[in-house]
């Protein structure tokens, strides 16, 4: 045997409707009022409050106040549970709660992710010509012919799928692309080295890159961009 904790009506434990507290303080805290809702027979509360000259209101507030501070779930009788999802549905109360745990993440694109991804288009373009050019110099004088452009051109079409999923907010692509850039970072690196002298026209090149991966570093990791990406993806 259980008791409702709206209506105080004896029922049997099968019979208990379980609502969520946070559901119940929500409801509340949007309007739900069960002293004014169809359905619901707040009589022995309010009956045994007005008998002590209680009002209402008054008998509502307190009611309120011991909801808010409460600890555990609640259980409705059948009856007061079919008017409770009723009255939140009409208050629109459950649209309010979906709203509120949305708004928590960022659901638009942070302006910072749409700047790295434009950054990361200009970088993908400058690489494409780039690479090409050097691939078609250096296969040509070899006489490979076309073939040559295939392993450029597949990787250009992976930056350029890995870029796109970056733009619609795949953490995923987001660890991809941050590790393709450092690659381009320990690479130009390594050929630095080569060079037997580091002069400035080779330098300022190298120096601008790894600028720019900072910037797209920065742009891609703050912590706005994070919390969309994970919210997304
Ligand atoms: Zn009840």
């Amino acid at each position: 045997m259980a008791y409702c904790d709206l209506c105080n009506k004896t029922i049997s434990t099968s019979e208990v409707q379980h609502i969520p507290l946070r559901e119940m303080q929500q409801a509340v805290r949007h309007g739900f009022n069960p002293f004014k809702t169809p359905g619901i027979n707040m009589a022995s509360s309010a009956g045994l409050a007005s008998a002590f000259g209680i009002s209402a209101e008054e008998s509502f507030q307190e009611w309120r106040q011991r909801l808010l501070a409460d600890t555990t779930d609640w259980g409705l009788c059948g009856a007061c549970a079919d008017a409770f999802h009723k009255a939140i549905k009409k208050a629109n109360i459950t649209s309010n709660i979906t709203t509120q745990v949305r708004s928590q993440m960022p659901t638009t694109k942070p302006h910072k992710v749409i700047l790295a991804v434009r950054i990361m288009w200009v970088l993908w373009a400058v690489f494409a010509l780039g690479g090409t050019v050097a691939n078609w110099k250096a296969y040509s004088k070899a006489n490979i012919g076309l073939s040559a452009l295939v392993p450029i051109l597949l990787v250009l079409t992976l930056l350029l799928l890995v870029v796109r999923a970056v733009s619609v907010g795949r953490n995923w692509a987001r660890i991809i692309y941050s590790l393709f850039l450092c690659f381009g970072i320990l690479s130009l690196v390594a050929d630095l080295g080569r060079f037997g002298q580091v002069t400035a026209p080779i330098l300022a090149p190298a120096i601008f890159f790894a600028a720019v991966c900072a910037i797209i570093f920065y742009l891609l990791f703050h912590p706005t961009s994070s919390s969309w990406f994970r919210g997304t993806h």
